[in-house]
């Protein structure tokens, strides 16, 4: 097994990894430090909770314990570019806890929040700025930061960067970025249309592929109920109430649908939290800060919180509503069991969303094991004009099945149409997407690192689950949704 010190990292950073507790690297770790130390770019995937973030913050830090030179002002040395406010705040507090022992200065630049500050910890110049690209975007059009002198580019949650959403604003910043640079590209699922258009970033990269990507962490117990739409409040509340339950994210498909579960748990007497892309950023970091410091045990959330988000002792994840993107349930379910940890997935999935359920177990290539045999009467899931009103075209019906729903129990087909780009403005509420699985700290690290596997050659079904989710609606799109 390899260790910390063996991969060549300086002092300060190896003695923030050991306050951390951290033992020896998870092998996404062990293969990313060493390829980022040399300088190369880097495109990596691992399953979700293996330790991704650092190992790309921890040669950035290195670099800058070696030779720290300090930026110009309204510059940044390093980018990181992060999908979700949340998911950057994450990440920047990561730089801090592994750079504590460093001298290096961090800022972060998200939607949701007042600009001026932001502007304020730019204009001396800093080392790491981590971002979501909206709001990067906008300091850069009012001149608060240039990227000229950017020598390191981040991108986390790549698959998600990289689809059409974000990809205008991806490529407008990439542009502002010198071409002699170094960048990498991390995400916990990589389908292959999206591994195509890394290529117009990446600079002859090594490719890092821990594990199965896309297959969920085998440390997550997951079950799926058949149910009744009409009883899944009920058994929703009955899962949640008991007594192993110890902290739970709940997913639904929808803003008003996460308001919606979070209310009648309230009634319930359960105490929950809500979280998603309609709330204002203060709500949504409060709700985020009660779920984490406990005061809350249930977050409701959309799939703004299905990516990155690292929060402890997730006992439980309960998708209310399956997601029509295959690799959002690998996001979502990778919220457990993180670090070496157990955890429980349970969907509660109706007779409209078999579709769904069986995109995803095509995604993950088993059959997810299910109880009960509910659903039979549920109408299927119309779709809204073929995009609808808000764009995203996945909401569930509100009043029974419109004029072009079909008949029978099956959700819609998603039509195959060029997919638009996002709206404006849309971007930052995306969700951080991912993580598929994660090992678990005995594999991650190290017993079995999985061995290199050639990224570009996602399994089969994946390639089927991205083209229907490519047609009608971009995964960014469905996330400027949530
Ligand atoms: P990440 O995939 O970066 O979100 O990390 C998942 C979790 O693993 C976080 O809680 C980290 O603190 C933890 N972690 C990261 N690297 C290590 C390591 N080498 N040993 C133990 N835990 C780690």
């Amino acid at each position: 097994m390899k260790h910390f010190k063996d991969l060549g990292l300086a002092e300060t950073v190896l003695k923030a990894v050991e306050a951390e507790g951290y033992t020896s690297p998870t092998p996404i770790q062990a293969q990313v430090i060493p390829a980022m130390l040399d300088g190369r770019d880097v495109l990596g995937t691992a399953q979700t909770g293996t330790g991704k973030t650092a190992s790309f913050v921890l040669p950035l830090l290195n670099r800058l314990a070696d030779d720290h030179q300090r930026p110009a002002a309204k510059t940044c040395g390093t980018l990181i570019l992060a999908p979700t406010r949340e998911l950057a705040a994450q990440i920047a507090d990561s730089v801090r806890a592994y750079g504590k022992y460093g001298r290096q200065s961090v800022a972060v630049v998200v939607g949701g929040v007042k600009p001026g500050p932001q502007i304020k910890a730019m204009a001396r110049g800093v080392d790491i700025l981590v971002a979501t690209p909206g709001r990067l975007m906008d300091h850069m059009q009012g001149g608060a930061i240039r990227l000229d002198q950017t020598t390191t580019v981040i991108l986390d949650e790549a698959d998600q960067m990289l689809d059409l959403g974000f990809m205008p604003a991806i490529r407008k910043i990439m542009s502002k970025v010198p071409a002699k640079r170094q960048t990498a590209l991390l995400s916990a699922t990589m389908p292959k249309p999206i591994r195509a258009l890394a290529n117009d970033f990446l600079s002859n990269p090594v490719e890092v592929a821990v594990e199965t990507v896309a297959k969920p962490i085998e440390l997550i117990d997951q079950s799926v109920i058949l149910v009744d739409r009409s009883s899944k409040r009920r058994i929703l509340t009955e899962t949640l109430s008991s007594n192993d339950v110890e902290r739970a994210i709940v997913f639904t498909r929808t803003k008003r649908g996460a308001d919606k579960v979070q209310r009648f748990l309230a009634d319930a007497g359960l105490s929950a939290a809500a979280i998603h892309g309609n709330k204002s950023q203060n709500q949504r970091t409060k709700a985020l800060d009660a779920f984490k410091n406990g005061s809350v045990t249930i977050l409701v959330a959309t799939d703004i919180a299905a990516r990155g988000i690292d929060v402890d002792n997730v006992s439980h994840v309960v998708n209310f509503e399956l997601p029509n993107i295959p690799e959002s349930y690998v996001h979502r379910i990778g919220r457990t069991a993180r670090a070496g940890k157990s955890g429980v997935a349970i969907s509660l999935c109706d007779g409209a969303e078999r579709e769904y359920l069986r995109d995803i177990e095509k995604l993950v290539g088993y059959k997810i094991s299910s109880t009960g045999n509910g659903g039979a009467g549920d109408e299927p899931e119309p779709r809204r004009g073929g995009r609808n009103g808000n764009g995203n075209g996945n909401r569930q019906p509100r009043n029974g099945a419109p004029k072009n729903a079909r008949s029978g129990n099956r959700p819609p087909r998603r039509n195959k149409q060029k997919p638009r780009p996002a709206a404006q403005g849309a971007r930052e509420d995306a969700q951080p997407g991912n993580e598929g699985d994660s090992d678990g700290l005995a594999r991650m690290l190290g017993q079995k690192p999985g061995g290199n596997r050639p990224s570009g050659k996602p399994g089969g079904p994946r390639k089927s689950s991205r083209r229907r989710s490519q047609g009608g609606r971009s995964e960014n799109r469905q996330s400027a949704s949530v």
